[in-house]
């Protein structure tokens, strides 16, 4: 689950990491009261999307006075702001937040993911933060320090001190450095994120350490012990169908290709996704209707896959295991009449009573085309939804 920078930097605000005053607006009058409060002279307007490359897109901008604010904030709110991180018809912006303007020498980069590959938390860190971290690092991987925490003793002082030192943070500023470094990681490890992304962390000129962006994710599965987290969720920033499919405990997710499919469990799912895409295809989406799929939750199924105006056609891929063919075929029967269903349809069943739901399916009339292997439902999928 994603959260919003001032909601990151809230939950930062709560570990001691030290980050800039700032208010959230939902309004342009919002904004400009929130700005007098603040005081000072230069304020920072930012765009509060679930999206990195807000900088480069348009969307953080600095004011110098109060009617700059004004009009920063007018032209923001409410735009589709587009980055390299959203959907090429963009993010509405629905929040700004209004931060102290900081004057800095210097941004860095520092981050906490979840390395998979070396199944340990990583500590990462460069000299070069700022919007263009991700070209520099592509073309110089050495610009970025790494630093594997091992579980068994946790995060380490001198390790810590490595990194500061090694991303060039100077002498003055390096207690107040290491400190930061910690509570992020504290931060990061307590409330189950996958990655803590400052980008930058700046020194500022009075030489602060100052964390003056935050990209925080969580691990969902863990959510459930997380109330706290849950109730930063904005379903404004996440997709509709798959708000609607999680209602109905269904695991779907939008894709950009034309062929819907629907299959019970996650590795098949994933391995149909592979064939279609092998023989040509493009999936539209990843659906796991689960184990025990009712006749309801196959109708709903096929609603939501039929909400995205792309899907040309839709292959059924099932394995009865728990689940038996007939009661999926009739779960097919039963949805593609109640959606009056008009595009192709692929059906792949093995498994438990599959001759008796193959039966079902040729008895129903409907006009769907049956498959017997992966390959003979993807290359059948692939020809009709041309
Ligand atoms: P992102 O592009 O979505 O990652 O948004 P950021 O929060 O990183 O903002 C983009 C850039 O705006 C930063 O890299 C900074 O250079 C600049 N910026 C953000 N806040 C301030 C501030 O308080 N003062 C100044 N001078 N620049 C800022
Ligand atoms: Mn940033």
């Amino acid at each position: 689950m994603k959260i919003h920078e001032y909601q990151g930097k809230d939950l930062l605000k709560k570990y001691g990491i030290t980050i800039p005053r700032g208010i959230p607006v939902f309004s342009v009058e919002e904004a400009v009261s929130a700005a007098k409060n603040l005081g000072g002279s230069v304020w920072v307007i930012k765009a509060q999307i679930h999206a990195g490359g807000r900088g480069k897109g348009g969307g953080v901008k600095l004011a110098n006075s109060i009617d700059e604010v004004r009009e920063i904030s007018s032209k923001i709110l409410g735009m589709q702001l587009v980055t390299h991180q959203t959907s090429p018809t963009g993010q509405e912006v629905r929040c700004l937040l209004i931060e102290e303007g900081i004057s800095f020498q210097k941004e860095y980069y520092i981050s906490v993911i979840t390395d998979r590959n070396m199944q340990r938390i990583c500590f990462l860190a460069s000299s070069e933060g700022g919007m263009d971290i991700e070209e520099i690092t592509a073309h110089d991987p050495n610009q970025i320090l790494k630093v594997f925490i091992n579980p068994e003793v946790g995060i380490e002082v001198k390790e810590i001190e490595k990194l500061v030192e090694g991303i060039g943070i100077p002498e003055t500023s390096k207690t107040q450095a290491v400190q930061e470094f910690i509570k992020i990681y504290e931060a990061y490890w307590n409330t189950d994120a996958d990655l803590l992304e400052i980008n930058p962390l700046i020194l500022s000129k009075s030489g602060k350490i100052i964390s003056l962006d935050a990209k925080i994710s969580f691990d969902d599965n863990s959510l459930f012990r997380h109330p706290e987290i849950v109730a930063y969720r904005d379903i404004n920033e996440e997709d509709p169908s798959e708000i609607e499919a999680s209602k109905f405990d269904l695991a779907y997710i939008k894709l950009d290709g034309n062929i819907g499919c629907l299959v019970n469990g996650a590795g098949l799912a994933m391995a149909t996704m592979d064939a279609i895409k092998l023989f040509g295809g493009e999936p539209a989406n990843f659906l796991d209707v689960g184990g025990g799929a009712s006749v309801e939750k196959v109708t709903e199924a096929f609603k939501i896959m039929l909400k995205n105006q792309k899907v040309k056609a839709i292959l059924v891929n099932i394995f009865g295991g728990i689940m038996r063919c007939d009661i999926i075929a009739q779960g097919v029967i039963e949805a593609c009449k109640s959606v009056q269903l008009n595009l192709p349809l692929v059906v792949r069943m093995k498994g438990t009573n599959e001759e008796l739901g193959r039966q079902m399916l040729e008895n129903s009339k409907l006009s769907i085309i049956t498959a017997n292997t992966m390959e003979e439902a993807a290359t059948k999928i692939v020809n009709v939804s041309k």
